[in-house]
């Protein structure tokens, strides 16, 4: 019998930057830690799901292309590089914890992870384990937000009848805020918006290809902070955290 939640199957987006903390050497363990003991606790109510990890604790394509003749394609392929280091470092946690994890990668590295294939995927959810994808889209110019929209949209999430998909993405802030909460004490925090309030206010949320996705395919995304213990467990379990982004 599946549970009755919100959501039966979600997509986590983990940036770099968020399992860094303020570790010196990119990663931070608790952190690491803290995400898969969250998320062993939801995968035990039954709740199916799958990670898109950023790498941008490691390298962001953007910042380093063009210094030192680097071009943009060189240097976002290091960066997808790095999610895969993050992926792999973030499934060992999990695996030592006791939750069978696989690592798919977009692009082939078969000797360290899976090739991303979407039914494969699929089945290893159902089977109550967590996917977690890495490498981003596999292609230079996007980002993994991009990539945790994409999967959404390619049915990753789609369990039956029921329209499990969202994207909940855990940040170092609390939510989306009607100004800049460091600069403005009074700034207020939305519970929701729509798709059109973020683009046409632009705001920082995610990436507008990766935001446009989400809007083109109905894909709600709740933007929460992941550094609140207990938040990764009631963003999954569909509980109000954060910003809801939808309609
Ligand atoms: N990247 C890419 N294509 C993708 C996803 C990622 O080229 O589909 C590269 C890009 O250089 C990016 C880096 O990988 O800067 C790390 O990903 P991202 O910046 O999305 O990580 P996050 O901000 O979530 O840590």
């Amino acid at each position: 019998d599946k549970p009755s939640y919100k959501w039966q199957r979600v997509l986590l987006k983990v940036s770099g930057e968020a399992l860094a903390g303020d570790h010196s050497q990119n990663i931070d363990p608790k952190i690491t830690m803290a995400i898969a003991s969250e998320v062993a606790s939801v995968t035990r109510l039954g709740i199916e799901v799958a990670i898109v990890v950023g790498g941008g604790n490691i390298f962001r394509g953007s910042s380093w292309a063009g210094s030192s003749g680097l071009d943009r394609s060189s240097a976002d392929y290091i960066g997808m590089l790095a999610t895969v280091m993050n992926a792999i470092f973030l499934q060992a946690t999990m695996e030592s914890i006791g939750i069978p994890t696989r690592v798919q990668t977009a692009f082939r590295m078969s000797e360290v992870a899976e090739p991303y294939i979407r039914r494969r995927a699929v089945r290893h959810l159902e089977k109550g384990r967590v996917v977690i994808f890495a490498a981003g889209t596999g292609n230079p110019f996007f980002t993994t937000d991009t990539a945790a929209a994409l999967r959404c949209a390619e049915n990753v999430l789609f369990v039956g009848p029921v329209n499990a998909e969202v994207v909940l993405k855990a940040t170092n802030v609390d939510g989306v805020y009607d100004d800049d909460p460091r600069h403005n004490p009074n700034a207020r925090l939305h519970d929701t918006l729509t798709y059109h309030e973020v683009t046409s206010k632009d705001l920082s949320v995610m990436d507008m290809t990766a935001i446009t996705l989400c809007q083109e395919n109905n894909i709600p995304v709740v933007v929460f902070n992941l550094n609140k213990p207990g938040n990764i467990t009631k963003a999954i379990k569909g509980e109000q955290v954060g910003t809801l982004i939808g309609g």
